[in-house]
């Protein structure tokens, strides 16, 4: 079976590659404008109005540009409703057409032993699964991202990422996957506390190897050190107590032209990265506006408060699946041919349940996200005093981020402030602090 499922890969391989050489001449990137002289409007006087200063900023993009970007990102919108119905007819078609049992018969007759059990069920799974949305991930992944000029990789590059990434999830998602069904069988009754206690600390496992482990497989991170631009993010880090001693730098260029920066890891092993795309074309000013923000993350213990909100909604995930498999097995268990939740058969409706509730969390999930962005837009502004770097580098952000939305749009659909809340957020901060800036000094 799985040399059968290599060959249909390698198929739509040579398929796809056909309708690359048809794209040869790549579109031109859509570069937002690095913005030289901040505007007069945002210069500081006795008349400075952070209103007028954002839209001069925002003046400065030309329509096209914003035209662009805004197709890109409502584009997104529609395609989180595909991607959920893609899931959801994949999930039905598994457990209609008993294919997740006949995986499970399969993997019962490779060996006696139940975890393996587990493991060869989740390789099958894997692997049927991600070739039926395929078309879409390539879509989604490939085509689209080259067409509005955000992509970098060619066809052959960007599978063999693909193909690391599945083979990520196989190991990752395969212990998980044993140790739930290990958990389900054991404590029928309880499992859905255990079994959320497991996946809480699996989460915390993963986030702590993230940047030693797991990033590098797909990129090269290296730590900076040019002076020109470690020595001011250094002063900033110890001015803020943060006792940080390397800057990472990380080439995202590999795979897309968008400019940013992250915090990752737990203990020992977080660290702050900036990706090459915004050490190339970011001035200084903005640059350290960006490692502003993410020592903001940073400070205030952003990642462990957000694995503390994932904790909850794992509990909650778990609660609801507890009910929920029961209810929907009694009434299609038997026609699925599956026999219980700890069969690994029930795998499609686990992902089905979840990914309903999922669809639904969305735009909960989002505004969690986006509080703590703004929380450290606002940290950033004071620690690196760069409100004008801070306005270009919202610029540049909106090479793939809607810069203008409805406060509903934003409400639903941004995990950031947009790109006009956040210059007005720079400006506003500028207004307040208008002594900082030299009248007479051009700005730079
Ligand atoms: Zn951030």
């Amino acid at each position: 079976m799985f040399l059968r499922l290599t060959m249909a890969t390698a198929l739509c391989c040579l398929i796809l590659f056909g309708i690359t050489f048809a794209l040869a001449q790549p579109p031109t990137a859509n570069q937002m404008p690095s913005v030289v002289q901040v505007p007069a409007e945002a210069q500081p006087s006795p008349h400075f109005d952070a209103t007028a200063a954002t839209n001069a900023y925002l003046a400065q993009i030309p329509p096209d540009k914003t035209a662009r970007s805004d197709a890109y990102f409502e584009g997104v919108y529609w395609l989180i409703l595909w991607d959920f119905l893609a899931g959801v007819i994949v999930a039905l078609l598994l457990l209609n057409l008993r294919w997740s049992a006949r995986m499970r018969d399969l993997a019962e007759r490779v060996t006696r032993f139940k975890p393996v059990h587990t493991f060869v069920y989740w390789l099958q799974y894997l692997i049927l699964t991600s070739i039926l949305v395929f078309p879409l991930t390539v879509y989604e992944d490939y085509f689209r991202e080259h067409k509005y000029g955000l992509a970098t990789q060619t066809f052959g590059p960007w599978m063999g990422d693909q193909l690391k990434n599945l083979a990520v999830n196989l190991v990752l998602g395969g212990v998980l996957a044993m140790l739930l069904f290990g958990v389900v069988r054991r404590l029928p009754r309880t499992w859905w506390i255990w079994g959320a206690a497991v996946t809480i600390l699996f989460l915390f496992f993963v986030v702590l190897i993230t940047p030693v482990y797991l990033i590098p497989i797909f990129n090269k991170v290296t730590r900076l050190d040019d002076p020109k631009i470690v020595d001011p993010i250094l002063s900033m880090a110890r001015a803020n107590g943060i006792s940080a001693k390397d800057v990472y730098e990380m080439d995202a260029s590999r795979q897309t032209t968008r400019m940013s920066a992250n915090v990752s890891g737990l203990a020992n092993t977080m660290r702050i990265t900036l990706n090459d795309n915004l050490l190339r074309r970011g001035s200084p000013e903005e640059i350290q506006a960006v490692m502003g923000h993410e020592m903001g993350h940073y400070v205030m213990n952003h990642l462990y408060k957000e694995i503390m909100f994932d904790s909850i909604v794992t509990v909650l995930a778990f609660a609801y699946l507890y009910w929920g498999l029961a209810w929907v097995l009694q009434r299609w268990g038997e026609k699925w041919q599956i026999r219980g939740v700890g069969d690994t058969a029930v795998l499609p409706l686990v992902v089905l349940l979840v990914s309903i509730a999922g669809f639904v969390f969305t735009p909960i999930a989002n505004t969690f996200t986006r509080t703590q962005e703004h929380e450290a837009d606002m940290y950033g502004l004071n620690a690196s005093r760069q409100p004008d770097g801070f306005a270009q580098a919202a610029i540049h952000l909106g090479e793939y981020r809607k810069m203008n939305p409805g406060p509903i749009e934003q409400w639903i659909f941004f995990d950031h402030p947009s790109g006009r809340n956040r210059i007005y957020s720079a400006m506003r901060w500028k207004a307040e602090n208008l002594n900082l800036f030299s009248p007479h000094q051009e700005a730079h």
